[in-house]
C-alpha cells in the first residue's frame, strides 16, 4: 500500500492529518500488509535515522527541471518504510504549508504539485511495487488524476487501485489557473472540468473526482460534507460520489502506544484505567504548577488544546467569556493560530490569572500533560471531521465536552438519563453552535463533576474504550480492495 501525503508523525505534524498518516502504517503493517508513505522531505525529516539512496528524479513541470534526492527512512519499530523526497528549493522552510505569521508559501501549488509527481516517479525509480495509492487531504489531491491521466498505462501503476481521504474539506488547495504548468497535466484536462472549480484550479476536487473512491474520516462526516453547510462548495460532486457508492466514512483511530497514560514519558506520574485517581491527580498537580495555577480543592481543570481557529469554536469561548469565569473551573489553553483568539485568552490569562493560563506554541510533551492533568477536554468545535484530541482525552481520563457534529457525535457518547442508565455515556455533547448552549453544558458538566460516583463512571468508561487503528485499519484493507476492483473493472471495460 502507498500513502501519498504532506504530515506523518514523527516526520511532519501540525495537526490529526500527521497523526493518522503516521497510524495507518503501523496498524496495516500488524495486518500484515507492506506499506509506504511518500513525504516530502521537510528539515525536521533530516532529524530522524535515514539513508540517502543515492537515486534522484528529475520533473519537467512549469519551465524548469527540478531534481530531487530520494531518501528512505522507517517508522518507529520498523513497521512501515517511508520515501522523502528532497527537494531543498520546495520543503528546506520553517514551515509545512506556511511562515510562522500564517501566511501560506506563495508557490504551495508547485510544491504539492511535485510532490503527488514525485511520488509516481520516486516509486518508479525505487522499484516498488504498488497495489493501491491513497492520497491524503487537497495536498495529495493530484494523485488520483496523475494515475488516470500520466501513469495509467504505465506497467507499474496499470493496475493500481486509488483511494482519495478527505480528513478536511475546508482546506481545498486552490490556485489561479494561471499556476496550471505546474501542473504536468495537458490544459484540456482544465477545460474538462476534472480540476476547474470557478475557473480555478482545484485540488480538492480533483481528488474527490478522479479517485476510484473518496473516504472521510468519520461517518458523520461522510454524511455532512454532502450537505452545502460542511461541503464547501464540494458537496454536489460528494452526492454524486455517494450515489455511485464511491464515498465511505472510516472513523480515524489513535495510536494506542504512543497515547498510553501508562506508558507516557511525558508524564510526571503515570496511570491506568484500573488505578488512575492516584496518578491523574499528580498529574494534575504538577500541571497546575507548571502553568502557575492555584490549586483549588473540589474545582476541575478543563483543557484545550488544538489550533486556534474559527473551526475549534473558539468564539464560543470569547461569547461565553464572562459566564464561563463565573464556573467552577480552571482552564488551561494549547494552541497556535489567529492572533485574535491569542489576544483574546492573553487578556483572559491577564484579567483571571487564578483561572486561565494559556501557552501559545506547539508543544508535543505539554500537549500530553493537559490531556493527563486536565478533568475535562473541550472540544466546542463548529465543525469536526473526526477529532482525536478527543479520543486522547478519552484515554487519560479528561472527559470530552464537545459540539455535537461530525466525529465527535461519532465517538462521544452524551449523558443522558438514558445513556446514564445503560452506563454508555462517556462525556457531555451540546446540539446548538451557540455560546448560551456551549455554557449550559459545561455548567451541567462542572456540576457532574462535584459528584463523585458518576464522575468515576465516566472517567472509567472512557478509558476503557478501545480507539485504536485496528478495526479501522481492516475497513481500510477492505476499501482498497474495491478500489483496485474498480480500477480492474475500468480496465476490462476499455479492452472489450
Ligand atoms: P485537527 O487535525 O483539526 O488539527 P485533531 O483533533 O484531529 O485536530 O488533531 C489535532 C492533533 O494536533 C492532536 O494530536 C493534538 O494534540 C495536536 N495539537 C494541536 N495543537 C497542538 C499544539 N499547539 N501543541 C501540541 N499538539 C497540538
Amino acid at each position: 500500500m502507498t500513502l501519498v501525503a504532506s504530515e506523518a508523525v514523527p516526520f511532519a505534524k501540525t495537526g490529526g492529518l500527521g497523526d493518522v498518516v503516521g497510524a495507518i502504517p503501523r496498524a496495516l503493517s500488524r495486518l500484515g500488509v507492506n506499506v509506504t508513505v511518500v513525504l516530502p522531505a521537510y528539515p525536521p525529516c533530516f532529524q530522524q535515522p535515514h539513508e540517502d539512496t543515492g537515486k534522484s528524479i528529475t520533473i519537467l513541470m512549469g519551465d524548469k527541471p527540478r531534481k530531487a534526492r530520494l531518501l528512505r527512512a522507517t517508522f518507529p519499530g520498523g513497521l512501515g518504510e517511508l520515501v522523502l523526497i528532497d527537494q531543498p528549493d520546495l520543503y528546506q522552510r520553517s514551515g509545512i504549508y506556511g511562515d510562522p505569521s500564517g501566511a501560506d508559501y506563495p508557490d504551495n501549488c508547485e510544491r504539492f504539485a511535485f510532490l503527488c509527481r514525485a511520488a509516481f516517479e520516486a516509486l518508479d525509480v525505487l522499484d516498488l511495487p504498488v497495489d493501491c495509492l491513497h492520497a491524503h487531504d487537497w495536498q495529495g489531491g493530484l494523485v488520483p488524476a496523475y494515475l488516470r491521466h500520466l501513469y495509467g498505462d504505465h506497467p507499474r501503476f496499470r493496475h493500481a487501485g486509488s483511494l482519495f481521504t478527505i480528513h478536511n474539506a475546508v482546506f481545498q488547495g486552490i490556485f489561479p489557473k494561471g499556476q496550471w504548468r505546474h501542473l504536468g497535466l495537458g490544459e484540456s484536462l482544465f477545460s474538462r472540468g476534472n480540476l476547474d472549480y470557478h475557473d480555478q484550479i482545484c485540488f480538492l476536487k480533483g481528488g474527490i473526482l478522479e479517485s476510484a473512491i473518496v473516504t472521510a474520516v468519520s461517518e458523520r462526516y461522510a454524511k455532512e460534507i454532502q450537505g452545502p453547510e460542511f461541503g464547501c462548495g464540494m458537496d454536489p460532486f460528494l452526492r454524486d460520489r455517494a450515489h455511485a457508492r464511491r464515498l465511505v466514512g472510516i472513523v480515524n483511530g489513535i495510536d494506542v502506544e504512543h497515547w498510553d497514560p501508562a506508558m507516557d514519558a511525558a508524564l510526571p506520574s503515570v496511570f491506568d484505567r484500573k488505578r488512575w485517581r492516584k496518578g491523574k491527580s499528580e498529574c494534575k498537580r504538577a500541571l497546575l504548577r507548571e502553568l502557575g495555577l492555584p490549586e483549588v480543592p473540589g474545582r476541575p481543570l478543563l483543557g484545550m488544546v488544538g489550533r486556534l481557529t474559527e473551526q475549534k469554536g473558539l468564539d464560543l469561548f470569547v461569547g461565553g467569556a464572562e459566564s464561563l469565569m463565573h464556573l467552577n473551573a480552571q482552564y488551561v489553553v494549547l494552541g497556535t493560530g489567529e492572533e485574535r483568539y491569542r489576544s483574546f485568552f492573553s487578556r483572559l490569562m491577564a484579567e483571571y490569572p487564578e483561572r486561565v493560563a494559556a501557552r501559545f506554541a506547539f508543544d508535543e510533551g505539554l500537549a500530553h500533560r493537559i490531556y493527563a492533568g486536565s478533568d475535562m477536554f473541550l472540544m466546542p468545535s463548529r465543525f469536526e471531521p473526526c477529532g482525536l484530541s478527543q479520543l486522547y482525552g478519552l484515554r487519560y481520563g479528561s472527559v470530552p465536552v464537545v459540539h455535537a457534529v461530525g466525529g465527535l457525535v461519532d465517538t462521544v457518547c452524551p449523558v443522558t438519563p438514558r445513556n446514564l442508565a445503560n452506563h454508555k455515556a462517556t462525556g457531555f455533547s451540546f446540539q446548538q453552535f451557540t455560546a448560551e448552549a456551549f455554557v449550559r453544558c459545561l455548567r451541567r458538566a462542572t456540576q457532574a463533576f462535584a459528584d463523585k460516583k458518576l464522575w468515576s463512571s465516566l472517567v472509567e468508561r472512557g478509558m476503557r474504550e478501545d480507539w485504536s487503528w485496528e478495526n479501522s485499519a481492516r475497513h481500510y484493507l477492505e476499501t482498497y480492495k474495491s478500489a483496485k476492483e474498480h480500477r480492474l473493472l475500468e480496465l476490462g471495460a476499455r479492452s472489450s
